[in-house]
């Protein structure tokens, strides 16, 4: 008797961690009815994490602007003509100030983003090594993305104290060159095989409403869930379309999008911090607590993610306390 992909994904759950799923099973997966999906991911979410818990991360530019890659959602590449202000690499107590104020908010996370093509081993990099090493020291889990980095630049990293590094997928391999022409998929895998062998914590995810097609969001879950470890934190993110970008005209997704993206990586990456990332402002709480129900367990706090708007500390405490949800510690002390 042959088994449904339901089933197969259910035995999955009772089976615990995989590498090996298949592109099929994960469209099973991502296809189910809806409340189903959703079923599913609370289910999987319940047996690897508390989900009274959800972790608050701070995202801070530290360098914005000016970036000489082409990726067609960002405001900061240097080639399109957007809002953003350029600002040079932030200093190094002006940094700190910031990280404070996102601790005392209830962040346990802090992520400091560089609008660079790749990490260079120049003044800036020293820069943020004494970042990193500032922000450790305060308890908080530090981490950074910066573009593509090698691996001894992952063990500086690693060595002044930095917990995590991000570095997206973004979206399917066969849909990569639609969105950016100047760096290749191969080159973010193997930045994330640097980031891996260095024994930094690995956050990757993407992006949806690009204009890819259900598969390639399904192509990019195969390529995260396949990896040799998968990463420890997931972000999902919606495009939120910036005037002055080629995808600027581009229609928002629905929340219904959102959720079959969190409750799958959920299910199929049941350890991962699945995050709720880029087009938060626009839901409701109502819709923000469906995807929490459907696997989300992080959020970014604080009023701009990077560049593009996010709500603001205010209204996320209110939030947690109409869902009884908790900020999750810091696992650093
Ligand atoms: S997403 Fe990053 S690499 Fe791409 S243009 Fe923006 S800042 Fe540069």
């Amino acid at each position: 008797m042959s088994l449904s992909s339901k089933e197969k994904s259910l035995n999955s759950t009772v089976m615990g961690i995989r590498n090996n799923w298949t592109r099929e099973e994960i469209a099973g997966i991502y296809n189910q009815p809806i409340l189903e999906l959703i079923y599913e991911g609370a289910t999987v979410h319940r047996q690897h994490h508390d989900p009274s818990e959800v972790q608050v991360c701070t995202l801070l530019s530290v360098k914005t602007g000016g970036c000489p890659e082409d990726c067609a959602y960002c405001p900061q590449a240097a080639r399109y003509h957007t809002d953003v202000q350029v600002h040079k690499l932030m200093e190094v107590e002006e940094v700190m100030g910031k990280a404070r104020e996102a601790q005392a908010a209830g962040s346990s996370r802090f992520c400091m983003g560089a609008a660079w093509r790749e990490v260079r081993d120049n003044r800036d990099f020293d820069k943020v090594i004494d970042m990193v090493k500032g922000v450790n020291q305060m308890g908080m889990e530090v981490c950074c993305t910066l573009g593509m980095l090698t691996h001894e630049q992952a063990v500086k990293l690693k060595d002044a104290g930095l917990y995590a590094y991000n570095h997206n997928l973004d979206t399917s391999e066969e849909f990569y060159g639609d969105v950016i022409t100047t760096r290749t998929y191969k080159d973010r895998l193997e930045t994330l095989e640097n980031v891996r062998s260095a024994n930094i914590s690995v956050c990757s995810g993407g992006i949806i409403g690009m204009g890819e097609k259900e598969d390639d969001r399904i192509g990019m879950l195969h390529t995260l869930a396949t990896l040799r470890e998968h990463p420890e934190s997931v972000p999902v993110n919606a495009l939120v379309p910036v005037a002055g970008t080629p995808l600027e005209d581009h229609a928002r997704v629905s929340v219904w999008e959102m959720i079959r993206m969190i409750a799958t990586a959920r299910i199929i990456m049941p350890r991962a911090m699945v995050r709720l990332s880029a087009g938060r402002v626009r839901m409701t709480i109502e819709e923000q607590a469906l995807c929490f129900l459907a696997g989300a367990n992080s959020i970014f706090a604080g009023d701009k993610l990077l560049t593009t708007p996010n709500p603001a500390f205010v209204e996320d405490q209110a939030m947690f306390q109409v869902l009884q949800l908790r900020p999750r510690a810091s696992s650093v002390k």
